[in-house]
C-alpha cells in the first residue's frame, strides 16, 4: 500500500484536511472551526482522514499540521483567533487525538505556506524569500537558506503585527498601528465603511477602487504603504530574494503593489533592493501542501517529534 502525507490546516473559521501527493491534494474536505475543544475537533478529523485514505487505498507516512500561531517545540504557544483550549496543545496531543499511527509535525501557518511555495510554487529554487499571506488577517514568515526561520518560538518574520503607525488604528492584538490593523481584509472593509458609510468586503472595495472610487483607492493605497513598511523591515533583516504574496487578498495585488513598492524602495537600503513582489502560485491549499512537505522532510531527515 502506498504511503502518503496527510495535512491539516487549522484556521479561525475552518479546519481543512487532505491527503497530499507532492503539490496535489488527492482528497480534501473541511469542517467549520466551532467552539468545540481542540481534542474533539481532532478526534472527529482522524476518522474522516482514515476513511479518505481507505477510499484511495493509501496509508499515512506522516502528518503535517498548519497552526494559526507560533509553535514552540511542538506546542502551539499563541493563537489569538482560536477558541480557548487550542493554546498549549502539542504534537503529542494531536497525534493521540487523530489516532492515525503516523508521526506528526506542526508549524505556524505562514511558515507552512512559505514551505509549500518553496517546494512547489513561486519560491522554487529561491533559498531566501519572504512569504506574506493576506486575508482576513495577515501572516508572514521567512524561508532562509531553504529552512523556515523560527526564532525563539516560531514567531520570527510575523510582520502582520509589526507596528508601522504610532497613531493607530488599534489592532486586535491591542497595540496601535500594526500592519494587520491597516492592510488586512478586515481592516480594509472597516476603513472603507468609516470613510464612505458603505459596508463592503475587501474584494468589493477593490472592485470599486478599480472602477474609480477615490475613497476605495485611498484605503488600498494606505494598505499597500503599511505593507511596504513591513517589507522594508524584512528586506533589512533578511535580505530576501523576493516576496511571495498569497491569501485571498493577493488578488488585489494590482491595487496594493504601488504603495508597497513606493514605501519599500524609500525605506530599505539599496543593497537590499530591488525586492520583487510576486503572487503565490499554490493558492488556498499552500499551507496544506507545505504541511505535507514539512511532514515528508521530517520523515526523510528523521526529525519528527
Ligand atoms: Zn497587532
Amino acid at each position: 500500500m502506498c504511503a502518503l502525507e496527510y495535512a491539516i490546516d487549522v484556521g479561525g473559521t475552518k479546519i481543512a484536511f487532505a491527503i497530499v501527493d507532492g503539490a496535489h491534494l488527492l482528497a480534501h474536505d473541511a469542517r467549520p472551526t466551532s467552539g468545540e475543544s481542540a481534542q474533539s475537533q481532532m478526534e472527529a478529523i482522524g476518522p474522516l482522514l482514515a476513511e479518505m485514505a481507505r477510499q484511495l487505498g493509501v496509508a499515512p507516512k506522516a502528518i503535517g499540521i498548519s497552526l494559526p500561531g507560533p509553535v514552540l517545540a511542538g506546542t502551539l504557544a499563541h493563537a489569538p483567533n482560536m477558541p480557548p483550549g487550542w493554546i498549549g496543545s502539542t504534537v503529542g496531543d494531536f497525534s493521540r487525538w487523530l489516532d492515525l499511527q503516523a508521526p506528526v509535525v506542526a508549524q505556524r501557518d505562514a511558515l507552512m505556506g512559505g514551505l509549500g511555495e518553496y517546494a512547489f510554487g513561486a519560491g522554487r529554487g529561491r533559498f531566501t524569500f519572504a512569504y506574506l499571506t493576506l486575508g482576513t488577517g495577515i501572516g508572514g514568515g521567512l524561508i532562509v537558506d531553504g529552512q523556515p526561520l523560527l526564532g525563539k518560538n516560531g514567531a520570527a518574520g510575523e510582520i502582520g503585527h509589526l507596528s508601522v503607525s504610532r497613531t493607530g488604528p488599534r489592532c486586535s492584538c491591542g497595540r496601535l498601528g500594526c500592519v494587520e490593523a491597516i492592510a488586512s481584509g478586515t481592516a480594509i472593509a472597516k476603513q472603507y465603511l468609516a470613510k464612505s458609510r458603505k459596508a463592503l468586503d475587501a474584494a468589493a472595495v477593490a472592485a470599486r477602487a478599480r472602477a474609480g472610487d477615490r475613497l476605495a483607492q485611498v484605503v488600498y493605497r494606505q494598505a499597500g504603504e503599511a505593507l511596504g513598511a513591513g517589507l522594508a523591515a524584512w528586506a533589512q533583516v533578511a535580505n530576501p530574494e523576493l516576496v511571495v504574496v498569497g491569501g485571498s487578498l493577493a488578488q488585489s495585488l494590482d491595487l496594493l503593489r504601488p504603495g508597497m513598492e513606493r514605501v519599500l524602495n524609500k525605506r530599505a537600503w539599496a543593497a537590499n533592493l530591488p525586492l520583487p513582489i510576486v503572487p503565490a502560485e499554490l493558492g488556498g491549499p499552500a499551507p496544506l501542501i507545505g504541511a505535507a512537505w514539512a511532514a515528508h522532510q521530517a520523515v526523510v531527515t528523521g526529525r519528527t517529534t
